[in-house]
């Protein structure tokens, strides 16, 4: 097993500080090392508690009050919260990992796991994908999804645009049963998104049932997070029954004028569903704006029809809250709203807008941008029920700041300045709760026994910095991060290691 070998410093600094118990020769201590003076937060949601722990190889070996012996590595981390290492079951890094196998923006977050594909986008065939991250590991552990559009668009091709035939789901289940076969761990679907947009319920309930069956669960973007926000929810509670599958509801949202402040009532409609047995998770980014294709933002499809983009601009509090994150016709619109780029041109919003989705359609494009979508009361009231989760929807490379800032915004935000939240309760939904969903009873939980992906942060301290301008600004706080019993991120850098595994169930 690899290790990390720390170098002996002087106790008592704020933040980690490693020390030699006893400047000894080799011994079987030298395998393992012990956490001193941290307060912990399980995982479980339990209050902090001061303990000392100790790692050999990838466990977590012993939990409790004792000292290390001669030889053993020790950290002082007085001041500082160890954690479970963050889960992060909505990340879209599966592209940019193999160019970014250190994953700095993650690993500062105190990511260790990754479970990438999700939005009904994987990578294809899985297993040739699997093959290839373990011959060139990350820093991080990961896990994939398959994806509902993926396959849908290996079955119908260019020819999308419709409800499948009996004949075309069977195929799609078959490369389902394909996917969970080689390691996903679940189906993920988008069905706001164009291609899955066009797909029936049963389609989707038909391929859950295969995913099901694997033990896997279902990850879903829902059909409209806008005005139909309400129908897209009974039809993902409908999907979960219909597959018996349990299911992740990926950034709860509640994204236009039209449904802002209406989360109370979600909340009732989602805990009566969980009170009659469906098995309901949700995660939420700490974010009051979303980022995705222009296109979300014309429900109707109706890109080039004036009181249809009239009312889409109308939804995100007007075209001052679209910005452009990422356009390759025309890189000039970039950082630059839909408002400020229309009175550069001396026309109007909407005409700006189809301008940009005729110059897209033209280099066979879209223009990627950022909605003002969410109220802060919103966000507030889902962070505060205890089945929604911590997740990014970043990742490598992203151009929105969730990418590098989510989960320490969440603690130094939220927790520290906002008090939305306990900090064990926040930990609890970044470990142990993504944790749940995915089935997995050696991480996101420190005891003994378990998996050594752990995180020492400084909860005075820990907050994001990633900006919409400056999206991969690393984050400060997170002082050590393992994974398997290796450290990752120490001292603000990357140490090098790259102990990351793919995981499946
Ligand atoms: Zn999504």
């Amino acid at each position: 097993m690899s290790r990390f070998c720390f170098a002996i410093l002087a106790v008592g600094l704020m933040g980690a500080s490693f020390v030699s118990a006893q400047d000894s020769s080799r011994s079987a201590a030298a395998d393992s090392t012990v956490i001193i003076n941290a307060q912990l937060a399980d995982g479980s949601g339990a209050p902090l508690k001061k303990n000392s722990v100790r790692i050999s190889g990838d466990r977590i070996v012993q939990i409790g009050e004792f000292k290390a012996q001669p030889g053993e590595h020790v950290i002082d981390a007085r001041g500082l919260v160890l954690a479970p290492g963050f889960i992060d079951i909505h990340n879209h890094s599966d592209r940019g990992i193999s160019k970014d196998p250190l994953a700095e923006t993650q690993i500062s977050q105190g990511i260790t796991t990754a479970i990438l594909g999700p939005d009904g986008d994987s990578p294809w065939p899985i297993a040739d994908w699997i093959t290839e991250r373990r011959k060139s590991p990350a820093a991080l552990n990961l896990a994939v999804m398959v994806g509902h559009a993926t396959v849908r668009e290996l079955v119908l091709g260019k020819d999308y645009q419709r409800i499948a035939t009996a004949a075309e789901i069977a195929k799609m289940t078959q490369l389902v049963e394909q996917g969970m076969g080689e390691g996903a761990i679940g189906l993920s679907s988008g069905l706001e998104y164009d291609i899955a947009s066009y797909a029936g319920t049963d389609e989707v309930i038909a391929m859950a049932k295969i995913a099901a069956k694997h033990g896997g669960f279902y990850m879903t973007h829902i059909r409209d997070e806008a005005d139909k926000a309400f129908a897209a929810l009974d039809e993902e509670i409908a999907i979960g029954d219909g597959a018996h599958i349990p299911i992740e509801h990926s950034h709860i949202k509640l994204g236009t004028v039209g449904v802002w402040g209406k989360a109370p009532e979600y909340i009732r409609l989602i805990e009566a569903a969980r009170k009659r047995g469906v098995d309901f998770l949700a995660d939420c980014y700490p974010y009051d704006a979303w980022h995705a294709n222009i296109k979300v933002l014309v429900p109707d499809k109706k890109y080039e029809d004036a009181q249809s983009v009239v009312r889409a601009l109308a939804d995100v509090g007007g075209a001052g809250n679209v910005t452009i994150t990422e356009f390759s016709p025309n890189r000039d619109y970039e950082q630059h709203t839909i408002d400020v780029l229309a009175k550069a041109a001396n026309i109007t919003p909407v005409e700006m807008f189809v301008r940009i989705i005729r110059a897209g359609d033209a280099a066979n494009t879209e223009a990627i941008v950022i909605g003002k979508s969410m109220t802060e009361a919103d966000i507030k009231a889902f962070y505060q029920r205890p089945w929604v989760m911590v997740a990014s929807d970043g990742g490598i490379g992203g151009k929105h700041p969730r990418g590098a800032g989510t989960f320490p915004r969440v603690l130094g935000l939220f927790v520290r300045e906002k008090h939305w939240l306990s900090l064990p309760e926040a930990i609890h939904k970044m470990t142990s709760l993504p944790a749940q969903r995915l089935g997995w009873k050696d991480r996101g939980i420190l005891r003994e026994g378990a998996i050594a992906d752990l995180v020492l942060f400084n909860p005075a301290t820990v907050i994001d910095r990633s900006t919409f301008a400056k999206p991969g600004e690393i984050a400060t706080g997170i002082e050590t991060v393992f994974v398997n019993g290796s450290v990752v991120w120490n001292d603000g850098k990357a140490t090098g290691k790259l102990p990351g595994l793919v995981l499946s169930k």
